[in-house]
């Protein structure tokens, strides 16, 4: 089926995600290169908010960037306890909701596991009775203990994260059971929203390409046909260089007197590794096996790279594919688990101001959020920049 037809009825599914993505995709493509070019730092409306509801997690995946819980002073790999134990209070996120209603961007919450927030069940419904899009990216381990509240909280759009077939899967996630268990809650979600003859929330498999699961990528659309998910998504490996995170680091202690080790754990030897360049092919391969696909589901890949080109993405850092500057930072916005604002969602070196003390727009255009997007303006990128997600924010393609 042409993937505009798929698109088409994925919009009809959801009219308000829909409007969304057109949304979205005025304020990337247009009013951002505005802001950009017209403006001294200062950015017009958010058009999401994605707050990093805790950093803990009750998993320790293969080829997660985030740090793991340890005392390891000096070591960036890892945080002390304190660090997973942060949550801002829902009152604190019901003023920032309150703030922005006449606004409603998209909310998207995620973590570590985001349902280890304990009152995200409450967070999703008052932020839907103010008709905000809602969307949480989760590893699916709480859905089918959560799965009717879930269905009932009215929430939009559920990302699960998937790695392959469950053996893959288990493996990537490092336990046995995390397959079946994030299953058994989606198809639970899917049989209450038949009961109730609800059509939310939509189900979104993530698949990350990775060096643990590139044989099996294609796989993923009979995972997903296998949960009646409702679209597929691939991403692919973010990440640094020993090279580029040292120069980010510097750069980043000259411009803005900031200590940024956040790089260190996106820092990956796996996929550089020369030996391991047969990998390419096979991810070339699995890619062809995407687009040759007859599958009804939308699937898309972000950012969109041709199969001939999956090498230089590993290879060479500096290939940004065209992606010259970041507009993400005149879009989006992320509060982190402690109420910290960054304009950066995998290096959160740069903190604009807190939640708990500023309102949220006012640390949106204050002095810390332009001088940020004016240097970036200046040098078009930094150095941590090649290989963030949030550079290809406008890069997602259906094939
Ligand atoms: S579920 Fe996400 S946050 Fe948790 S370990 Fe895996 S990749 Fe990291
Ligand atoms: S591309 Fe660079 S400026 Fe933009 S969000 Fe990522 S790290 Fe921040």
């Amino acid at each position: 089926m042409n993937s505009w037809i798929k698109v088409a009825r994925l919009a009809w599914k959801n009219p308000q995600l829909a409007y969304n993505k057109i949304r979205t995709t005025f304020k990337n493509e247009i009013a951002a290169k505005a802001d950009y070019y017209f403006r001294q730092g200062t950015a017009s409306r958010p058009q999401a908010v994605c707050i990093k509801l805790t950093n803990a997690c009750n998993l320790r995946c293969k080829m997660c960037g985030q740090p793991r819980e340890g005392h390891v002073p000096g070591e960036a790999k890892y945080a002390p306890r304190e660090y997973f134990d942060q949550a801002v209070d829902l009152d604190v996120y019901k003023r920032v909701i309150d703030e922005l209603a006449f606004i409603r961007p998209n909310l998207y919450l995620w973590g570590g596991e985001p349902f280890l927030y304990k009152e995200i069940l409450e967070l999703i419904r008052y932020s839907k009775a103010r008709r905000y899009t809602v969307q949480i990216n989760t590893n699916g381990m709480y859905l089918r203990r959560y799965a009717r509240q879930i269905v009932e909280s009215g929430l939009d759009d559920l990302i699960v994260s998937i790695d392959g077939p469950e053996e893959v899967h288990d493996q990537v996630r490092g336990l046995n059971g995390t397959f079946r268990l994030l299953k058994e809650g989606i198809l639970a979600i899917q049989q209450i929203k038949k009961e109730l003859s609800l059509r939310f929330p939509l189900i979104r498999v993530r698949g990350t390409i990775t060096p643990y699961n590139f044989e099996t990528i294609s796989a993923l659309i009979g995972v997903a046909n296998e949960l009646q998910a409702d679209s597929l998504n691939f991403n692919w490996t973010w990440f640094t260089t020993q090279q580029t995170g040292i120069a980010y680091q510097k750069m980043m202690k000259q411009v803005f007197d900031t200590d940024a080790v956040s790089w260190i754990p996106f820092e990956t030897d796996v996929i550089l590794d020369p030996q391991k360049h047969y990998k390419y092919d096979g991810i070339k391969r699995e890619l062809l096996r995407l687009i040759k696909s007859t599958s009804d589901l939308p699937i898309s890949l972000s950012p969109f790279i041709k199969p001939d080109r999956v090498a230089e993405y590993y290879e060479n850092i500096y290939e940004t594919f065209g992606h010259k500057t970041c507009y993400s930072v005149y879009v989006k916005s992320y509060i982190l688990p402690n109420g910290d604002v960054t304009p950066c969602p995998d290096f959160p070196d740069f903190i604009c101001g807190n939640i708990q003390d500023d309102s949220f727009l006012s640390i949106w255009n204050g002095e810390r959020y332009r001088k940020w997007r004016q240097e970036l303006k200046k040098r078009k990128l930094f150095p941590a920049c090649y290989r963030c997600c949030d550079l290809f924010l406008s890069d997602v393609k259906f094939i």
